[in-house]
């Protein structure tokens, strides 16, 4: 990759000296990328972080504690608790109100007295979580359980994590007392899981001055580990733009002892068996393709030659229905998707309802436009009494983030220094972040999930049991930290 001899050259003397003094034995720098914890990854500029994990693993058991569930949110306890935490460092954090009980928090490590916006980066996780099921959990939801090996909670991978993560690479970025070459921001941000009253669009609006950047790092990217091994780390450069639509059906009420055809409530059904078994094309983004190419090498021979032929002409669509089938995630960057999640009709068994509703989450690519794929599905489900309504607050689409820039490159090295060589690929992610709002704004951001997981710990992530292997969290600030320390530190 031509993006890391670039790096090599820009990291300036300091850092490299730091690079350099902890001599790696030739066996630790040769040990096979296996299991987690047992490789000695590249030297980090960031030092060794074992011991600020440990700390900041306290703080994410705070984090946990602090129940930020959205709705209400009352993210400014967490911003109030970051902020106690960040002025005993030596900082000054500052509390942004955005609504009563909700407000983010900033802090800045400065570059010089007229710093550069356009070269700070901004380091951003929300502070708010998805409500529990608590009867299905295992474990209290806000206790920070620790069982083996794991630490249990609301928000431990999702975004608490990774705000602890960040708060430990900032931290040490401070304490190092190392000349910051760029200004590093630290963003806590509120009503990610909403996006209503306190979220980053209305942040952005009220204080966009107070942490405007030119590069970002957020959620959004995965590590993923399976059988003991880190397959590789995608690192978001984009994301499809949520768009919820209502499907609305409405006929005569009457007794329902006497029924027709005409009943709403039948033909809401066969419209959301429709939408629901419908499968839109497949296209491309520039994104998208640059995975698979990367993603084609990591899989067995047999996916791998589906994986080749995604594209061609004679067995694309052969290839493009085996590769759906095998991942639903793939499936999803590969095409606009429909998921009908509520249903509502009715008021009592015997009355036919003159109205039948169901809402249809859409996940459209970017570049595509919701006018247009409401014309196909009208065109599908070809039923006069049913009518889309397209719901307020849909996501915007943003341009992607570049794969050419040096913060891209800069993730990139440190990926791969950090998980033994591990491919790193670029990546589209199905659910939506606050990157969209950065995009927006000129920011090139890039979401990593800086922890490795597996599968089964990925799918816990907004469900029962959400927990973070306290490895994978100790391995995720040590990689975190040496991204920010790396990065502060080119010119
Ligand atoms: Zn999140």
């Amino acid at each position: 990759m031509n993006g890391n001899r670039r790096m090599y050259i820009l990291v300036p003397a300091v850092a490299l000296l730091m690079f350099l003094l902890p001599v790696a034995s030739p066996a630790a720098v040769q040990a096979p990328s296996t299991a987690m914890p047992s490789v000695q990854p590249t030297p980090s500029p960031a030092g060794n972080t074992a011991a600020l994990a440990k700390e900041a693993e306290g703080w994410l058991a705070d984090l946990i504690r602090i129940d930020t569930t959205n709705p209400p949110g009352n993210e400014e306890a967490t911003a109030k608790y970051i902020a106690a935490l960040l002025t005993k460092e030596g900082l000054t954090p500052e509390l942004l109100e955005l609504a009563a009980g909700r407000s983010a928090l900033v802090a800045r490590l400065r570059s010089a007295a007229m710093p550069d916006p356009s070269r700070a980066l901004l380091l951003v996780a929300h502070m708010d979580v998805v409500g529990v099921d608590k009867s299905k959990w295992t474990v209290d939801p806000f206790s920070a359980t620790i069982k083996d090996g794991y630490m249990y909670g609301r928000g431990s991978v999702d975004d608490k994590g990774m705000l602890a993560a960040n708060l430990a690479a900032f931290i040490a970025l401070k304490r190092s007392n190392l000349r910051v070459n760029r200004d590093i921001i630290f963003l806590a941000t509120a009503d990610e899981e909403q996006g209503g009253e306190a979220s980053i669009r209305m942040l952005i609006a009220k204080y966009w001055d107070k942490f405007a950047a030119g590069f970002a790092l957020n959620e959004g990217g995965r590590v993923i580990l399976k059988n003991g091994k880190i397959e590789y780390v995608a690192v978001q450069a984009s994301e499809k733009v949520p768009v919820d639509v209502a499907v609305i059906a409405r006929g005569p009420s009457g007794h329902a002892s006497v029924p027709t055809k005409d009943n709403a409530l039948v033909h809401l059904a066969a419209a959301v068996e429709k939408i629901g078994s419908y499968t839109a094309p497949v296209r491309f983004t520039t994104i998208v393709r640059r995975f698979f190419e990367q993603l084609a090498p990591l899989e067995d021979d047999e996916l791998a030659k589906w994986i080749r032929s995604i594209d061609t002409p004679d067995r694309g669509e052969h290839a493009q229905r085996v590769i759906s089938d095998t991942n639903p995630l793939w499936n999803s960057m590969l095409r606009d998707t429909f998921a009908p999640t509520m249903l509502s009709a009715g008021v009592r068994a015997n009355v036919i309802p003159s109205e039948a509703r169901a809402m249809i989450d859409v996940r459209l690519l970017p570049g595509d436009t919701i006018d247009v794929l409401l014309g196909e599905l009208t065109k599908l489900v070809n039923d006069p009494s049913v009518r889309f309504e397209v719901q307020p607050d849909a996501g915007l689409a943003a341009p992607p983030s570049s794969l050419e820039s040096d913060f891209y490159a800069t993730i990139t090295k440190a990926a791969s220094e950090e998980f033994s060589g591990a491919p790193v690929l670029p990546f589209l992610s199905a659910g939506a972040t606050d990157s969209a709002q950065l995009r927006l704004h000129n920011v090139q951001a890039y979401g990593v999930s800086p922890f490795p997981l597996t599968d089964e710990d990925s799918r816990r992530v907004h469900a029962d049991d959400e927990r973070i292997p306290l490895a994978s969290f100790e391995k995720g600030v040590d990689f975190l930290a040496r991204i920010v320390a790396e990065f502060a530190a080119t010119r």
